[in-house]
């Protein structure tokens, strides 16, 4: 654990591109425009696909629900 502690304290404070990983300043995000607009779209691309897993699973809930009134 002191060791683990004397090597951060040696790292000066930096932050990770949320894009690709590489080492940026603190007040910086992303590395470069690019990756900004990587990120955003890739993200914007899971919100979707939640939204459509979770309409899925609504239909699918509706459809179990009303065979089983059915019966
Ligand atoms: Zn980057």
């Amino acid at each position: 654990m002191a060791k683990k502690r004397r090597e951060t304290q040696n790292i000066p404070p930096h932050k990770h591109c949320k894009e690709c990983g590489v080492s940026i300043s603190p007040d910086k995000t992303f590395c470069s425009k690019r990756c900004e607009s990587a990120y955003e779209k890739r993200i914007k691309k899971q919100r979707r696909m939640n939204y459509i897993f979770l309409a899925m699973m609504f239909v699918l809930l509706l459809i179990i629900s009303f065979t089983q009134s059915i019966k």
